[in-house]
């Protein structure tokens, strides 16, 4: 059977057109590297993801910040770490690369706010 994937391994997104049989990858095209072939078996096995999302500022001159994970998350635990991010509410001010949650759900990476929020004057 043929599956199609779109590498999102780097900002190129090849579209890889891979032969499966019984969940594993016999052969694979469209992809400029390696990496390509990587993303699929990763794809078919475990399938991981990035979020990104906000949180609640406290005092700030904006009253969201937001974050993104510092590393890749099973995709069937996104929910549950958007649920984590949505209760957590920050005080201002918010600096770019501060960590918001340590270990997420204990995933291995962080929670990190992408945006600088000054304090409210
Ligand atoms: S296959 Fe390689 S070049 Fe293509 S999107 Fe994936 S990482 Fe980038």
């Amino acid at each position: 059977m043929l599956k199609y994937f779109t590498c999102i391994m780097c900002p190129r997104g090849c579209e890889i057109t891979a032969e499966v049989e019984d969940g594993k990858m016999l052969s694979a095209q469209g992809n400029f590297c390696p990496k390509g072939q990587e993303y699929v078996f990763q794809e078919l096995t475990s399938p991981m993801r990035n979020i990104a999302s906000s949180v609640l500022v406290e005092g700030g001159e904006l009253p969201l910040a937001s974050v993104r994970l510092n590393g890749l998350i099973p995709k069937n635990r996104i929910f549950d770490v958007m649920e984590e991010i949505r209760r957590v509410k920050i005080k201002a001010p918010v600096t770019m690369g501060q960590k918001v949650i340590c270990d997420v759900l204990g995933l291995g990476c962080d929670v990190i706010a992408t945006k600088n929020v000054k304090a409210a004057e």
